[in-house]
């Protein structure tokens, strides 16, 4: 005989501990407006090289949110067309070169363009190239930031970074305090909607929320660089319909919470961000 009310009193216990994803973001946001404070979030992108449908439909869902976003494209596979109708805000950055893993395999190291694996000049080379090919295509639509591949970066290139112009690194997690000490604005992403593992899909409300709302909490408790804009990053070739659902409603209700509110992207890299709703 069945006993469907042990698997569902199962389920609502899980239910009573987590709280409702929305209803435990929003309670976030209510702290921050009895605080008299505005949550400032931003949206990156990453892994850009052509235009097509689902691009647009990033690039639909972040406009009428009123949100800036960071297109991270790789220079060596972009494609002149990409530069066609993005929209006033839409800025581009650097996702490394070739988006090529230069670490050895099978060490655990995980995959790195921009790691210690292979001279630095040629890294830095590697970058400079990428780099013309970049702000020729976008103009001045393009901000000189790198979004390193796999979201890993060697701190030994801060440095030379910083002196050939660079403003700013965005990779993931909390940021440290080295890119700051020479010169570069870090700003990370924090929260992810994909789990990898496998075949790229949605990692579910519960989870994707939760790590937004851990960033929220420790920036505003001070355990964090309360500065540090919440990032939320997106792959849009990655996303499957439950994690479009999830971005789509995501930046409404950002859009629409009077204690929060989506950056501009040149905003984010200006290092002064002012917390005020517009
Ligand atoms: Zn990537």
């Amino acid at each position: 005989m069945a006993m469907p009310h042990l698997e569902t009193n199962g389920r609502k216990k899980n239910d009573l501990e987590s709280g409702e994803p929305w209803a435990r973001l929003d309670e976030e946001l209510g702290h921050w407006q009895a605080a008299g404070r505005t949550a400032s979030l931003w949206w990156r992108d990453d892994d850009a090289t052509a235009p097509g449908p689902l691009l647009e439909r990033l690039l639909g869902i972040t406009e009428d949110a009123g949100a800036g976003l960071l297109l991270a494209v790789i220079p060596a596979r972009a494609e002149p067309a990409l530069a066609n109708g993005l929209g006033a805000h839409t800025c581009i950055a650097q996702h490394g070169y070739a988006h090529v893993n230069h670490a050895p395999r099978g060490q655990g190291l995980g995959a790195w363009e921009l790691g210690s694996h292979r001279p630095r000049d040629q890294v830095l080379a590697e970058l400079e190239t990428g780099r013309e090919r970049l702000a020729t295509l976008f103009g001045a639509r393009f901000v000189p930031v790198v979004v390193p591949p796999w979201n890993h970066i060697d701190p030994g290139l801060f440095s030379s970074l910083a002196e050939r112009g660079y403003i700013g690194i965005s990779a993931f997690g909390p940021r440290g305090a080295e890119a700051g000490r020479h010169g570069l604005n870090e700003v990370n992403a924090h929260c992810d909607p994909i789990r990898w593992k496998e075949a790229a899909r949605f990692a579910g409300e519960a989870k994707t929320i939760g790590s937004l709302i851990d960033h929220l909490r420790a920036r505003r408790s001070r355990e964090f660089d309360a500065s540090e804009p919440s990032g939320f990053l997106t792959h849009h070739r990655d996303l499957d319909p439950p994690g479009w659902a999830f971005c789509q409603h995501l930046a409404g209700v950002i859009a629409a919470h009077p204690a929060a509110r989506w950056l501009g992207i040149r905003e984010v890299f200006a290092g002064n961000i002012s917390a005020a709703k517009k």
